[in-house]
């Protein structure tokens, strides 16, 4: 009698027993097992010019934990985090005062190869996509270099040889300010690529540099992706179509990204993920203009502005994950990838606050019923893909 209590007792807790859930936890142990096999590949991060901002790598122990920063050593390792694309940020500053841009440009080269050599157990510098696989079977994370801004190669081809002989990966073709040969996303002009312009593309397919068209506006993205023979990058955009910031990347230029082979690196700047956080940011700048035509006093503008921040609306992992998915649906799956921008923005989607978070999007989306293997590609075999493209293509390398 007893032991058909006990058996009945057995059959009422199978029974009884929910089906298995799977857990977000399940969901990051799987992201974190994925990305212990394929290197994530993040398309832009600015530690360099935050160093740099913070007195240089001596003010900096990036093997410590960094409150005050995005990204560090130990937020890299707990992020999975296998090659990232470092900014040699220019200023457009540069362009009127100041070092030449040439010059800021080789000194974040060098501030990047000098990181990079401070902590070899870590990282190690990477030039080519055979480079990456191998650091990471090392175990180690690879450190890229891609110049933002156009403007420091001061219109000489020699110059963009030269830094491609020092190991630049890619070079965003403008930053906030438009050239006489490329046209800036935030400029109200129309033009895209002057002669000097394409001259620029090829040199860059000949000489193994990958084109990255963040930054520019759409008619010099046209005009980039009809003028190259290799793929190009998006290294920080995201998708237009969800969030109508002139720095993300309209669906027009999203079909063309597979007839090229390139990529779009989704950004997680909220002001370009999330089209409250756009119009807020909007509405911030028209109501700070306001005040200063006013005559409000600069610090009473700077303060208002403290208090709207505060008050901002916040963007999401979930917005992320919602423009990997657009770019999914109109460039196909082969094209897309991550971009984060970490600690070149000042503000973050909830969830994805610095470099750790990467292994929470890789749940989001696998929680979204995506594949392992489709899931790897947007962490890094995408961007592998273009760098060995961009490699196979340049004869001068
Ligand atoms: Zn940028």
């Amino acid at each position: 009698m007893r032991a058909v209590c006990t058996l009945l007792g057995v059959a009422f807790l199978l029974t009884a027993a929910p089906p298995h859930r799977v857990t977000a936890q399940d969901y990051r142990a799987q992201a974190l097992r994925i990305l212990k096999t394929t290197p994530l590949i993040d398309g832009h991060n600015d530690i360099p010019d935050a160093i740099r901002a913070r007195g240089g790598l001596d003010s900096v122990d990036f093997a410590r934990l960094q409150p005050h920063l995005m990204s560090d050593i130990p937020k890299l390792r707990a992020g999975g985090v296998g090659a990232q694309f470092w900014a040699a940020y220019v200023p457009v500053t540069t362009i009127d005062s100041g070092p030449h841009p040439a010059v800021y440009a080789l000194e974040q080269i060098d501030l990047i190869k000098r990181l990079c050599a401070k902590y070899p157990r870590d990282l190690a510098m990477a030039y080519r996509a055979a480079d990456v696989e191998r650091n990471f079977k090392a175990g180690k994370i690879s450190c890229l270099i891609g110049i933002e801004g156009g403007h420091a190669i001061e219109n000489s081809v020699g110059a963009l040889r030269m830094f491609a002989a020092l190991g630049v990966r890619y070079i965003t073709l403008t930053h906030w300010r438009s050239l006489s040969w490329a046209t800036a996303s935030t400029d109200t002009a129309q033009r895209g690529l002057s002669a000097l312009g394409r001259d620029v593309v090829r040199e860059m397919n000949r000489v193994g540099i990958v084109v990255d068209l963040s930054h520019v506006n759409d008619a010099t993205m046209s005009d980039a992706l009809h003028a190259t023979r290799a793929p190009v990058m998006f290294s920080h955009s995201s998708a237009r179509a969800l969030t109508g910031h002139a720095r993300d990347v309209p669906d027009s230029i999203l079909k063309l990204v597979p007839g090229n082979g390139g990529i779009v690196m989704v950004n997680f700047n909220p002001g370009f993920v999330s089209e409250a956080v756009r119009l807020y940011e909007d509405s911030m700048e028209s109501r700070a203009r306001a005040l200063r035509a006013a005559g409000a006093a600069a610090t009473s503008v700077a303060e208002s502005t403290k208090a709207w921040v505060a008050r901002a609306p916040k963007a999401t992992l979930g917005q992320v994950a919602d423009h990997i998915e657009h770019i999914r649906a109109v460039a196909g799956v082969d094209h897309v990838g991550l971009g984060s921008d970490f600690d070149g923005i000042t503000e973050v989607p909830v969830g994805l606050e610095d470099v750790s978070k990467f292994p929470d999007l890789i749940a989001e989306l696998l929680r979204r019923g995506w594949s392992e293997q489709d899931v790897s590609k947007v962490a890094g075999l995408n961007a592998l893909r273009v760098l060995r493209v961009t490699e196979q293509v340049a004869p001068g390398k």
